[in-house]
């Protein structure tokens, strides 16, 4: 590869900041929040123009209740659906036994409540700026550099937290991060879309009434009866679909139904072989999915019930990306871990989605449950090259098959939630976040309504 030197150059400081949060995904936007008071200068960074991240390409919140019907994401994260309810843009947590419970949410006000909860925190949101590099110093990292209109600049921070989905401040600051399968095969992106019209009812009577034709996975029929669902299956559709001519990405219909009564959202564009951590890669895959969109309209239309009118409405904002590096931290979550319910003494927040590994090739999936919670402790937060610099959401330190559990966007705001707190108590404290009181953080999350677990260990 041909190269250049970049001549160096002075950058103005733009911010002297206490927490940094870096990227307004679900992760982020919690992490900014449990961060925040006691007079500390708290800044959230976000390299597009609302907050949100995958919170706003219309998909459902998965795994609120465990495996159990149990709600094991409470605290904050409970807190952000309350706030959209309280005007009717998300659902009860409806119990799914393939997704252990689903949460829809209108994605436009869950930008707005993300923007009242910081402004009501005193959190400073930095939007259109991307993090291009960071400054380290020793076991530190000491602030980061952004790129926007404004030109390069740096932000100082005595913590940074790491939520930019791809680990990008992470990776940049030279920390062990991990990509993949063992052959670097990761979970394909998906561009979702959102059609209306379509009559629900009719619909759900095919599933209810004719499920051998309009077959589920692992699904029951009662399940469609009322209220909101997400459909998983009807492949015998899609072979018909495809014996006909009409090309299909993937093995499953993926369909949401929205808050509306006629709207679906639809999660099957897919293009395998996509890196979102390389422009071309992630270029590409946005290109060709929004081609399949029309394909599989047609395939919508002709072989499901209820889609003969609809018509399509939008398209997310963009590709949301299932997988990319993850963080190789203090401890690597492993699928073994998740499928034991292993119990952790250091547990800040704890999962029980399945792990859900959409193929790297071909269009299927592969769903491991699991029988309880498993913990997740506060290691999978910590680099080992660092100890001022926390890692949240989907790029915290998990294995290839564990994040595809840990992914959902529950257990990221629990993730979050945990990484703010342990950075407000460590600059209360006096100590790196790193070295924080365990107890401390365990009794925060507990007494502010987090779950982690009925007894101690
Ligand atoms: C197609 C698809 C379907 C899914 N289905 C579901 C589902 O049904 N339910 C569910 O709960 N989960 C689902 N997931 C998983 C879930 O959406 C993600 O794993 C989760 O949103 C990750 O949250 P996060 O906060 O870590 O990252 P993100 O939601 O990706 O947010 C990261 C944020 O950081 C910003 N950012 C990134 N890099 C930078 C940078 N360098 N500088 C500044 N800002 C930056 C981004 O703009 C973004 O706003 C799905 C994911 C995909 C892609």
């Amino acid at each position: 590869m041909h190269t250049i030197t970049e001549p160096s150059r002075q950058l103005p400081i733009r911010a002297e900041v206490d927490i940094l949060v870096v990227g307004g995904g679900p992760s982020g936007i919690i992490a900014a929040e449990a961060a925040a008071g006691k007079g500390l200068r708290v800044m959230l960074l976000e390299s597009r123009g609302y907050l949100g991240g995958n919170l706003t390409i219309g998909l459902p919140i998965l795994s609120f209740l465990n495996c159990n019907g149990k709600q094991n994401i409470r605290g904050l994260a409970q807190d952000f659906i309350d706030r959209l309810r309280r005007d009717g843009n998300a659902s009860e947590h409806k119990p799914c036994k393939l997704h252990m419970s689903l949460t829809i949410i209108n994605p436009e006000a869950a930008k707005d409540v993300a923007f009242e909860i910081m402004e009501e925190k005193g959190v400073e949101v930095l939007m259109y700026t991307f993090v291009a590099d960071v400054i380290t110093e020793g076991r530190r990292v000491k602030g980061v550099i952004i790129e926007s209109k404004a030109g390069r600049e740096a932000i100082l921070a005595k913590t940074v937290i790491d939520c930019t989905g791809d680990g990008d401040v992470a990776q940049r600051a030279g920390v062990a991060m991990g990509k993949g399968d063992a052959s670097g095969g990761m979970q394909p992106p998906t561009l979702m879309y959102n059609m209306r019209g379509v009559d629900i009812d009719k619909l759900r009577d095919a599933i209810v009434n004719h499920h051998d034709e309009f077959d589920m996975d692992r699904m029951p029929a009662g399940q469609f009866a009322t209220g909101k669902f997400i459909t998983v299956g009807l492949r015998n559709q899609i072979k018909k679909a495809q014996e006909a001519g009409i090309r299909i990405p993937v093995a499953r219909t993926i369909l949401i139904t929205g808050l509306n009564p006629d709207e679906i959202w639809v999660n099957m564009t897919r293009v395998n072989g996509v890196d979102s951590t390389l422009p071309e890669s992630y270029t590409r895959g946005e290109i060709e999915a929004r081609k399949q969109i029309s394909e599989i309209n047609k395939y919508l239309k002709q072989f499901v019930p209820g889609f003969e009118n609809a018509w399509l409405d939008r398209i997310a904002p963009f590709m949301g990306i299932r997988e990319s590096r993850v963080m190789q931290g203090r401890y690597v979550l492993t699928a073994e871990d998740i499928l034991a319910n292993r119990r952790f003494a250091r547990v800040v927040a704890v999962g029980s989605y399945p792990v859900d590994i959409h193929h790297a090739n071909g269009g299927d999936c592969t769903m491991l449950f699991t029988s309880d919670d498993y913990d997740i402790p506060f290691e999978c937060l910590l680099p080992k090259e660092y100890d001022n610099l926390l890692v949240a959401g989907r790029c915290a330190s998990m294995n290839h098959e564990a994040m595809a559990s840990t992914r959902v966007m529950s257990t990221c705001m629990a993730l979050g939630e945990a990484a703010g707190r342990a950075a407000r108590i460590a600059q209360e404290t006096g100590v790196e976040p790193a070295d924080v009181s365990i107890e401390a953080l365990q009794r925060e999350l507990r007494e502010t309504g987090a779950y982690l677990g009925e007894q101690a260990l």
